[in-house]
């Protein structure tokens, strides 16, 4: 999950929603509103395990949602951080808050300091209490997953399921311990788990990493569905069963709730803008962005309304068991953790599925900076190798978005490991190419294939390059002359249909493009080292730096030492 800072957060659920290709919204034909569900008041508070059946209906019934919860009548009404205000540290504590914030990279102190139970505001939007699920809702296993996790903060987590989830559906919550070094994260954890028969611990022999750490504990699941949740949230009011009856009514879903900021700092517990959907930007950074005013109001779109997202934020979802085994689950190749939403979303997107938001469920989360535990190897590191493995198997020929965005990665793609078994996974279930994806999922995303197409002139003599058969010669400019049309590609490669400018001895020439292990890329503008170059087309691997230039006299092309200054080397 990527930090919510950026989203505006303030202290204060239906159809389905995709942008179309003219940045219309579609929605989806179910709905959950079931006829012959009025007239019921509602009683938030119910703490009724069996799912009540809506009389006068053949075959499968709906009811409300059920608000399994605590939260009218906590143990302690007076606590510090009771229905999720924001909690201040004492003066005389401030020091020990302090040197206790890195055990988690949040406000351990006070996480220490609110019940393990406490009661959160029921954010919902108003018309959640009038939707109905089905009577007949699957299983769920719940995976959490942490190392090193505070204790506080885990038990806070488990609490808000154990209490908030319907027993009937809760099928068990698997604790996935991914190799913790604390030692209250061994017997007392077992010890302390041993008083809920739905708890079950695992603790792994070493340290899988979380995408890892995820698959053992969905192999010992045995629910019909998975629901995975880091261990640092808190469950809100009725979570459970929309995030079930969207998997209910179409298996091939991953359904998502919406995430809600409990603060790192004073542990308040924030609800979120809605109509927000998880998005990417090149490099495959994750993010959240707002739709629009204008389309929300154009398409009347309710707070209810279900939000498809093009990529998940990845630590909170649900979804068939059976189907993501399907799905081949994750690519187990990818490292400790990052990436792998991305993974999920393009294939569940790509192999016919669909991946929403669902606002009446919600989940807090606390999103801090920096990840409180170590890497086995260097953090940016891992991270980058799994979003070049994603790119390598699901981008097609879009990876080179990818990586003209992080330029440096090309470098390193030996290290990805060996990608064929994920390849033939994708061949296997005859998936959609990633074209459709961004005409189908994404069309709002900027993916041109060609970085810059035109002419390229020279500043000094406003004259232009032209192919003319395998060698390049200067001429008065003119658009109109196919043979002066290159396309600077995200490879950087100055390309004229198949051939490619590269440097020739002296001068520059024209040679087949080949594969990606060509030597053949030029730097340009902001992609230039030397900003002082930035016009300059220098030729990307040679020491020292080689650039493209016209002889002033001979009003040839020339390749020669790069002179910051020289028009004649500006294109
Ligand atoms: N986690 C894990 N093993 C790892 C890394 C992370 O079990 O090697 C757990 C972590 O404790 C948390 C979840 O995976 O419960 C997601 O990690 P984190 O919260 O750091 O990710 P973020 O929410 O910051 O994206
Ligand atoms: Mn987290």
């Amino acid at each position: 999950l990527i930090s919510k800072e950026g989203v505006n957060v303030s202290n204060p659920a239906a159809p389905s929603l995709g942008f179309d290709s003219g940045g219309n919204f579609t929605r989806s034909q179910e709905l959950h509103q079931v006829p012959g569900s009025k007239g019921t008041s509602i009683t938030r508070t119910t703490t009724s395990t069996a799912a009540p059946r809506t009389p006068g209906h053949a075959g499968i019934g709906t009811h409300r949602v059920l608000a399994m919860d605590i939260t009218l009548a906590p143990r302690d009404p007076q606590a510090p951080g009771q229905f999720g205000h924001p909690v201040a540290v004492p003066d005389d504590k401030q020091e020990e808050a302090k040197s206790r914030w890195k055990e988690g990279n949040f406000n351990v102190f006070l996480s220490d300091l609110i019940p393990v139970d406490r009661a959160i505001a029921d954010t919902r939007p108003a018309g959640c209490l009038e939707q109905q699920v089905h009577d007949d809702l699957p299983t769920t296993t719940i995976i959490m997953c942490f190392v090193d996790e505070v204790w506080s903060t885990l038990l806070r987590s488990v609490h808000s399921v154990l209490s908030r989830s319907p027993p009937h559906l809760l099928q068990e919550l698997i604790l996935v311990d991914d190799f913790s070094t604390k030692d209250y994260l061994k017997e007392k954890l077992d010890a302390y788990m041993s008083q809920f028969p739905k708890v079950k611990v695992l603790h792994l022999r070493e340290r899988h990493g979380l995408i890892r750490a995820r698959l053992a504990g969905a192999q010992m699941a045995t629910g019909t569905v998975l629901t995975f949740l880091d261990s640092h949230v808190e469950c809100n009011v009725g979570w459970l069963e929309p995030l079930l009856e969207r998997v209910r009514l179409h298996r091939a879903r991953v359904a998502c709730p919406v995430i809600e900021v409990i603060s790192d700092k004073d542990m308040s517990y924030m609800t979120v803008d809605n109509f927000q959907r998880g998005i990417f930007t090149w490099p495959m950074n994750f993010g959240w962005k707002q739709i629009p005013q204008e389309v929300i109001e154009k398409n009347k779109l309710k707070e209810t309304d279900i939000i498809r997202c093009p990529v998940m934020a990845g630590g909170l979802f649900s979804v068939e068991k059976k189907y993501f085994f399907e799905l081949g689950t994750y690519d187990s190749g990818l490292d400790v953790w990052g990436g792998e939403n991305m993974e999920l979303s393009f294939k569940v997107w790509m192999c016919g599925g669909e991946i929403e938001i669902v606002p009446c469920s919600r989940v807090g989360h606390i999103f801090r900076n920096d990840n409180p535990y170590s890497f086995p190897k260097d953090r940016v590191r891992t991270v980058e190798r799994n979003l070049a493995r994603v790119a390598e198997v699901w981008l097609d020929g879009y990876k080179e978005l990818f990586y003209g965005h992080a330029y440096h990665l090309l470098q390193r793609r030996a290290e990805l490991g060996d990608l064929s078994q994920q390849k033939a996974l994708r061949e296997r279930l005859r998936c959609r190419s990633f074209r459709w994806y961004l005409e189908n999922v994404y069309p709002d995303l900027a993916a041109p294939l060609v970085k810059a197409g035109g002419l390229l002139v020279n500043v000094a003599t406003a004259r232009c390059i032209a192919a003319q058969n395998t060698s390049l010669a200067l001429q008065a400019c003119d658009v109109n002359n196919k043979a002066q049309h290159f396309n600077y590609t995200w490879l950087r490669l100055l390309r004229h249909g198949e051939l490619c400018v590269v440097p020739m001895g002296a001068a520059p020439g024209l040679r087949p493009c080949g594969g990606w292990e060509s030597d053949l890329a030029w730097r340009h503008s902001s992609m230039a080292a030397r900003p002082e170059l930035a016009e300059h087309l220098v030729v990307q691997h040679q020491h020292p730096p080689t650039c493209l230039l016209v002889h002033p006299v001979l009003l040839a092309l020339r390749l020669g030492a790069c002179s910051a200054t020289n028009r004649y080397q500006q294109w």
